[in-house]
């Protein structure tokens, strides 16, 4: 049997997401992908809630199913524990996980099933016209806070990390190469997969993650994950906790080890207290934590 292509992956569905929406690249990272696994589209299964991301099933030529909010996870469990031979996908937003929905993630962890679970994090509520979500930053300002938000975000990173999640991991829409290679890391772990990826919402949250896309900024503010090598960015290989200069607080990561160990879940924990949007320091990408 000839590999497949992309094109094998997609429908013919209208795709109905707002012209310049990070999750068309976050489709076609995967749509590329998957022909490297090697299964056939019946053998795969795409799982979402409701939101801007639970429309991504319609557009996956696999099995797929469009689920009520925040319930994705005891669909795409029922689905694994009946049918483990098929490979389980769950798709979700921030407000759709870690609102409505967080009691069942955390417990979908925690349950450590072989689920590859994505959490397109927009850091707003889109489909219901740009509200506050769980993960909006303090001061963000929304139609739910005309002043900016009060609240502290939820930190998906921890939120995995503490629920017993054994697979860990932040990408990027504007990253297909580097999200491709997340998807293949949690393809191959055999447990609960987290990945989170930071989704540009052009309508209600546009920019969000410039900083980290734009080619002037992106070198300095993003610090790749590889297990076993330097934490090292940027031009001058700077180490991660060298990056403020001396007017700025004592970093919580200053004594953190320079090499990354994915399989160690305090340095984990560390890199996602990374204080990262404040400070102008990097912002970790990659794979934080894998229980191996
Ligand atoms: Fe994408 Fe935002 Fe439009 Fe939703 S509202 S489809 S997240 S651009
Ligand atoms: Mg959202």
């Amino acid at each position: 049997m000839s590999k497949l292509k992309k094109q094998d992956f997609a429908t013919d569905n209208e795709v109905k997401w707002c012209p310049g929406c990070g999750d068309y690249a976050i489709l076609a990272a995967m749509q590329r992908f998957l022909p490297e696994i090697g299964l056939q589209p019946e053998q795969i299964v795409f799982v979402s809630g409701i939101g801007c991301a639970g429309r991504f099933p319609y557009y996956m030529n696999t099995f797929g199913f469009h689920t009520i909010h925040g319930r994705a996870p005891a669909v795409a469990t029922g689905i694994k524990l009946m049918r483990p031979e098929l490979s389980v996908w769950l798709v979700c937003g921030d407000g759709d996980g870690l609102s409505i929905g967080a009691g069942q993630l955390l417990h979908c962890l925690r349950r450590d099933l072989d689920i590859n679970i994505l959490l397109l994090n927009n850091q707003v509520y889109g489909l219901t016209k740009g509200q506050a979500s769980p993960t909006s930053p303090i001061g963000q300002t929304t139609k739910t806070t005309p002043d900016g938000s009060v609240e502290q975000p939820v930190n998906p990173i921890k939120f995995a990390l503490a629920a017993g999640a054994t697979f860990v991991a932040r990408g990027l829409d504007k990253d297909p190469k580097h999200l491709a290679r997340l998807f293949e890391a949690a393809y191959q772990h055999k447990g609960s997969s987290l990945i989170e990826i930071y989704q540009n919402c052009p309508i209600f949250n546009d920019g969000a993650f410039a900083a980290y896309e734009s080619k002037a900024t992106r070198d300095q503010r993003v610090l790749f994950l590889e297990d076993g090598q330097k934490m090292q960015f940027g031009s001058q290989q700077e180490p991660i906790y060298a990056t403020l200069n001396s007017e700025q607080p004592v970093s919580p990561l200053e004594h953190l080890a320079s090499t990354h160990d994915k399989a160690n879940i305090q340095q984990a924990n560390q890199l996602a207290d990374w204080p990262n949007a404040d400070l102008g320091a990097p912002l970790p990408l990659g794979v934080y934590y894998q229980n191996i």
